[in-house]
């Protein structure tokens, strides 16, 4: 039976978390149909975590990915300098871990990922009586030096200043009981449409994919709060460093590649192959598309923020204040080019030798026909500088729409439970906690 078996063999060292299930333990199973413990379907972040719960506690478990390697929304991809072959790391998607997420504490990873951190805050490029300036924006709670050099008076009034740290006080002592959406929260904190336009709309839009700050405040106060104690970082080689840390331990004989559950059931799943396996439970930890396609009873259809991130090579080192590991984010708003990370300056690896690397985003929109115009932006930006395109990703999936109440998961039958961003909070903190205590609850 061919069950899509991926042949090779996943190593702490490989760069790519690939694995491989031995076709004598896919055919024992199929042929001698025993009860397993648990059945993973998916192997993103939330199916990751769940896995490691089977893991620690011996359990007999499986886990199906329908794709050729983990990670789902968390990946890389190494893309070669057209004139060395050096590679740039380039993730599917500009995306960023705050190592102040709890579950990354949780489940001890974090420790094992060499990581380059953005410094707390933003250059916020401004543009005034036909004068471009970057301000320098750093949280001044973390680096209080900076309110000696940072002229806040291009972004916030001095009422806005005290508000902002109102509301960052707030965040920390969990004050955040509003219902109200992002927008209408800063609104009615006292922020005008001045200080949205140059600094909530391009920061806060470019985190939840979406300008409108659609998002309720209770979720982007906790996003916040993560902010304000933790680092904005991406592990050194890219992002898909976090699903090989998080898979690493895990036995490769229990994880398989290429194979797509079909359906699923109470006890039992079933794979495109037409193979049916049977288990206790079932663990459901797809994205909200699959899990509405797999239990269209339970689960409602999940609408998306989509953004396009363009990668750009510098010749040679990256030009002020690029240099500086700092997001800058366009307040001006008249551009397609929304924030700018210059990923080469948060340490080696992310490119080649003398080049720098720096991704431009486009938020709340998939389209790779967006690149002329964002590249076009970038080298207005920057014109003494030679930009090379190296990588489009268009992402249309990025982050589910918060429609209703995040929950850590659901459990819409006994011994069947669904975890994943779409139920949960949309983020990698949200992916992990639901996928670990979704496990946690399917062996209670
Ligand atoms: C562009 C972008 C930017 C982001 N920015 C941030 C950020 O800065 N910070 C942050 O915290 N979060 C960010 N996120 C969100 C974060 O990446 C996700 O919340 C998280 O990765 C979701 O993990 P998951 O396991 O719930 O789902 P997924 O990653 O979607 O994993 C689901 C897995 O299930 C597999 N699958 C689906 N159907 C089947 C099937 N039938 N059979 C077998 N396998 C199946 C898929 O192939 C996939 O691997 C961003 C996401 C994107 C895309």
């Amino acid at each position: 039976m061919n069950l899509g078996i991926f042949d090779r063999r996943f190593k702490g060292s490989d760069p790519l978390p690939v694995m491989v299930v031995s076709m004598a333990t896919i055919d024992s199973l199929i042929k001698v149909p025993r009860g397993l413990d648990l059945l993973i379907v998916g192997g993103g972040l939330a199916g990751l975590a769940a896995a490691r719960v089977a893991a620690a506690r011996g359990a007999d478990w499986l886990l199906f990915e329908g794709s050729d390697t983990l990670g789902g929304r968390v990946g890389t991809d190494l893309v070669p300098d057209s004139e060395t072959g050096e590679p740039f790391v380039i993730d599917r998607g500009f995306q960023v871990l705050l190592t102040s997420y709890p579950e990354l504490e949780e489940s001890g990873v974090l420790s094992s990922l060499p990581l380059g951190r953005f410094e707390p805050g933003a250059n916020v490029r401004v543009t005034t009586r036909s004068k471009t300036r970057f301000h320098r924006a750093l949280d001044v709670w973390r680096r209080p030096m900076s309110a000696l050099t940072f002229d806040w008076r291009h972004v916030f009034s001095p009422g806005e200043a005290m508000a902002l740290m109102r509301m960052r006080r707030d965040a920390r002592n969990g004050n955040i009981e509003s219902t109200r959406t992002t927008r209408d929260e800063l609104v009615a904190r006292g922020f005008s449409e001045r200080a949205l336009a140059r600094f909530f709309v391009p920061f806060w839009g470019g985190v939840l994919l979406d300008r409108e700050l659609a998002a309720p405040w209770s979720f982007t106060a906790r996003l916040f709060d993560a902010f304000s104690r933790g680092d904005a970082a991406i592990p050194i080689g890219g992002m898909r460093a976090l699903p090989a840390a998080l898979a690493t331990g895990l036995d490769p004989d229990r994880i398989v590649l290429r194979t797509k559950v079909q359906s699923v059931g109470q006890n039992h799943v079933i794979l495109d192959t037409g193979a049916r396996l049977v288990s206790g439970r079932v663990l459901v930890a797809t994205d909200g598309d699959e899990a509405s396609r797999l239990l269209p009873e339970s689960i409602p259809t999940t609408r998306w923020r989509a953004t396009t991130s363009c990668y750009y090579a510098s010749q040679g080192p990256l030009p002020a204040p690029l240099d500086q590991r700092l997001l800058i984010l366009d307040g001006d708003g008249l551009g397609p080019l929304h924030h700018l990370a210059p990923l080469s300056s948060l340490g080696p690896g992310f490119a080649p030798e003398g080049r720098g690397l720096v991704v431009a985003s486009h938020d709340g929109v998939a389209d790779p026909a967006l690149e002329p115009a964002l590249g076009a932006e970038l080298r207005a930006w920057f014109p003494d500088t030679t930009w090379t395109l190296i990588a489009v990703r268009a992402i249309a999936r990025g982050l589910p729409v918060i429609e209703r109440e995040p929950t850590d998961f659901a459990l819409p039958m006994p011994g069947l439970a669904v975890a994943g961003d779409h139920i949960a909070d949309r983020s990698i903190d949200g992916a992990l906690r639901s996928g670990r205590l979704a496990a946690q609850a399917l062996f209670t």
